[in-house]
């Protein structure tokens, strides 16, 4: 049986991962897969449910009984309710690094992880995809950008959605959530050795996308 292709985009918060690995899967006709948005699924239901996020082994087993869905649109269902804006509020974006810091918490969505890039040709973002999830994955990519850049554009779609945000507050946000994600302890964010480092912050959306599928293509 031929093996699945593999692509792993790992970097900090606002980098651009999903719209581009987006743009990449509808032009090379792959799986995206948004790893991001199952830890905001546990954590969303977590907020929902009133668990203690103190509570590792409660939030654990709330996971062994939850069922997240990514439907093919983007649109995520936690035990086959839409979460899909529910799960990018602000309560969910503040907690979710701390449930991402739980080891038995990200064991069971590499899990899951790792189901998903088997069944089909994917494009994977997130924190730990090219170092834990998919270490062998046939490509891997690392996208930065200044943080300054990141919050402008997390800006300007709050905007064109109708939701205010205040840009300090923004850089701040992104810059604690980036902290948490490197320092933890388990699969912490970080360039695997062998990923491309793709700096986005002077570039277009068309220009990122062009040089990575020319990275794929080769
Ligand atoms: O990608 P997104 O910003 O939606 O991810 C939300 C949070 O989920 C990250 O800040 C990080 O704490 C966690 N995450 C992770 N590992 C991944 C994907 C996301 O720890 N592979």
């Amino acid at each position: 049986m031929k093996k699945c292709v593999q692509i792993a985009i790992d970097g900090p918060a606002a980098a651009g991962k999903s719209t581009i690995a987006k743009l990449m899967a509808e032009k090379l006709q792959y799986v995206y897969v948004d790893t991001g948005a199952m830890y905001r699924a546990i954590t969303w239901k977590v907020l929902d449910e009133g668990v203690d996020i103190n509570n590792e082994d409660a939030v654990r087993k709330l996971l062994a009984e939850t069922d997240i869905v990514l439907l093919p649109e983007g649109q995520v269902q936690v035990d086959h309710v839409m979460v899909t804006d529910a799960i990018r509020d602000q309560q969910v974006t503040k907690h979710v690094s701390q449930i991402a810091t739980y080891e038995q918490i990200r064991e069971e969505l590499k899990e899951r992880q790792i189901v998903l890039a088997n069944s089909a040709n994917v494009i994977m973002d997130g924190r730990d995809i090219g170092t834990n999830v998919l270490p062998q994955a046939d490509f891997k990519f690392f996208m930065i950008a200044d943080s300054g850049v990141r919050a402008q554009r997390r800006h300007k779609e709050n905007l064109a959605k109708g939701i205010e945000s205040d840009l300090d507050q923004l850089e701040a946000d992104i810059k604690k959530r980036d902290e948490t994600d490197a320092n933890r302890v388990h699969s912490p964010l970080k360039q695997a050795k062998d990923a491309i480092l793709i700096d986005t912050s002077a570039l277009s959306i068309a220009e990122v996308v062009d040089k990575m599928i020319g990275y794929v293509l080769k």
